[in-house]
């Protein structure tokens, strides 16, 4: 699980499933296919989406526990970018622990604000993702603070926390999370 966007989650998390062998449920993908094909679940989460707001927890939540109850799920998944608040962890644990399963690790990449700011520009330019404006940008960064935050201490206090410095390059970060998994 990895919770920090602009820290390049999406693009570790892409290597450790290869890794690993598990599928990769990442919220903001799923939500960015939805708007993609037009869905209700798309026109509702496109307003949040491109304000840099959370969409709400009962969606996400919906969406993920729908998500690992799927066969390719059996043998473990890597959750990017959920959850992002304390009720949405709170659900997962109690979805998981319907299913007599639980958490292993919890990831956090840590990346100055600042540092995130000028990777999400980038990508701006490089990918023209419509959240990627520096207002919606720094707004995300405010609700990050605020409401996502706070699941490191969460964690923390699970014993399942691993912190690992996001910045350095590509295979560095990767190495360092494979240090922490003791993989
Ligand atoms: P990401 O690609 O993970 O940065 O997600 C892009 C956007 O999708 C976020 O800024 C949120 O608006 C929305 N989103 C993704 N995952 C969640 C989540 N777990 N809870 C609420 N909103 C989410």
């Amino acid at each position: 699980m990895l919770f920090r966007s602009g820290a390049g989650k999406g693009t570790q998390a892409k290597i450790l499933i290869e890794k690993f062998g598990i599928p990769q449920i990442s919220t903001g993908d799923i939500l960015r296919a939805a708007i993609k094909g037009g869905t209700s679940l798309g026109l509702e989460a496109k307003k949040f989406i491109d304000a840099g707001e959370l969409v709400p927890d009962s969606v996400v939540i919906g969406i993920v526990e729908e998500r690992i109850r799927e066969a390719d799920c059996e043998k473990g998944f890597l959750l990017d970018g959920f959850p992002r608040t304390t009720p949405q962890a709170e659900a997962l644990d109690g979805m998981l622990h319907k299913m007599g399963r639980k958490i292993d690790h919890a990831v956090n990449l840590a990346v100055p604000d600042e540092e995130v700011i000028q990777r999400l520009l980038d990508r701006a330019v490089k990918e023209g993702r419509s959240d990627d404006t520096e207002p919606v940008i720094r707004n995300r960064i405010k609700n990050y603070n605020d409401q996502t935050k706070p699941l490191i201490d969460f964690y923390r206090g699970k014993g399942l926390l691993k912190e690992v410095n996001g910045l350095g390059s590509l295979s560095e970060v990767t190495e360092r999370i494979l240090g922490a998994l003791n993989a």
